[in-house]
């Protein structure tokens, strides 16, 4: 950044028991959460999961039922809003249209009587690189643009956390995966706390260094991106973060470093690190791109699980991979997404075919919700 003074050490946030009651629902449901400073925070959810009442929360629009939050250690929960150093950016810019973007950024500014407001907005439009377009008016500005200047009046006023309500949701995909860059870059460089709401699990995945999944007003799941997508402990984390082949099975027995469960007939291993359960009836499951056919029944089958015969009941080619469904007797139907390289693609509709996939790629369930 070329100058410095938009950097904040940005305020960490931390929910302590935080509920939401309307009359005969809860929508937020006891969250616990801590975001350290300057981290890039994500909840992700499926729509009326509750985490834009969460975020309304922690800004001050809602008063939580229950629960406390705090803002760089202090107590915010009845404060106003304008007192709690935070600030939203939401999908509508809601820029106002009558004014110059420099204006718009430097309006917050103004009101404040924050000295030198002029070279401030100048700054903060340089930042998100719209400063050549500092004398227009938002109507002669894209929608990404626009967005970024609902970004950058946000930053100007330094708030110590900055949250993001689906802040890229009405932009179109090519967009929206370019601003997602953008977003974190600028994140990055200014050092502010995110708190990000998103439904968009690739969104989350790119920007957040933490991501929250929320269902039905708690939080199923947090974790780093990659810690969520390959070692899923519940069914709706395993299904909303990318596709699952989930199956229930039977545990049989086991040592320290696996065990062995029973799949109708097949014996499939489950690494010990990566379940918590070992016994009784369980959940396991792999990811679609994991699993590799096989034309004949695979004979190698050190460190790997195997599944079949089964039969190809779908193939779809989707550029860079092909997808097929495979129905395997006792196991159900099976995703399999197959990397289009040289090889080109090893079977087509209604072939016979085995699956087989490294043990280290199952994971196991905490949950019974299959
Ligand atoms: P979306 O992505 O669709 O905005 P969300 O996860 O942000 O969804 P919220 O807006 O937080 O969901 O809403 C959570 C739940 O609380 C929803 O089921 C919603 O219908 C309910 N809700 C929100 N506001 C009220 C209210 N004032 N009275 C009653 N129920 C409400």
């Amino acid at each position: 950044m070329a100058d410095n003074s938009l950097a904040t050490s940005g305020a960490d946030l931390e929910l302590v028991g935080i509920q939401k009651r309307y009359p005969g629902f809860t929508a937020v449901d006891n969250l616990d959460l801590k975001i350290p400073a300057g981290s890039f925070f994500a909840l992700l959810g499926p729509s009326g999961c509750g985490k834009t009442t969460t975020l309304r929360m922690v800004a001050g629009l809602e008063d939580p039922s229950q629960g406390k939050i705090l803002i760089g250690g202090k107590d915010m929960t009845s404060l106003k809003p304008h007192k709690r150093q935070v600030n939203t950016v939401f999908q509508s810019y809601a820029l106002f249209p009558h004014m110059t973007i420099l204006e718009n950024v430097a309006f917050g500014l103004r009101r404040r009587k924050v000295g030198d407001p002029v070279a401030k907005a100048h700054e903060a439009l340089k930042l998100v690189e719209l400063d050549h377009v500092a004398d227009r008016k938002p109507a002669q500005l894209s929608g990404g643009q626009q967005q970024r200047v609902a970004l950058a009046r946000a930053i100007v006023n330094r708030p110590a956390l900055l949250l993001l309500d689906e802040p890229l949701g009405a932009l179109d995909l090519k967009l929206r995966r370019q601003m997602q860059q953008e977003l974190k870059q600028i994140q990055q460089e200014v050092g502010l706390t995110f708190l990000h709401v998103t439904h968009d699990q690739e969104e989350a995945m790119t920007m957040a260094d933490t991501v929250a999944v929320m269902n039905k007003g708690r939080i199923e799941q947090m974790g780093a991106p990659e810690e969520l997508y390959e070692l899923p402990r519940t069914v709706f984390v395993a299904n909303f973060l990318g596709k699952s082949n989930l199956f229930a099975v039977d545990v049989v027995d086991g040592n320290e470093t696996a065990i062995h469960t029973d799949l109708f007939g097949t014996r499939i291993t489950l690494p010990r690190a990566r379940t918590e359960r070992d016994s009784g009836s369980i959940t396991i499951g792999v990811r679609p791109e994991k699993l590799r056919l096989h034309r004949e029944a695979p004979t190698d089958l050190a460190g790997r699980n195997t599944l079949g015969a089964g039969r190809i009941t779908d193939v779809s080619f989707i550029g860079v991979s092909t997808e097929y469904t495979v129905e395997v007797p006792g196991a159900g139907t099976v995703e399999v997404f197959s990397q289009n390289v040289e090889a080109g693609p090893v079977a087509g509709l209604g072939d016979e075919v085995w699956l087989s996939w490294h043990i280290e790629h199952t994971f196991g369930l905490a949950d019974d919700s299959l």
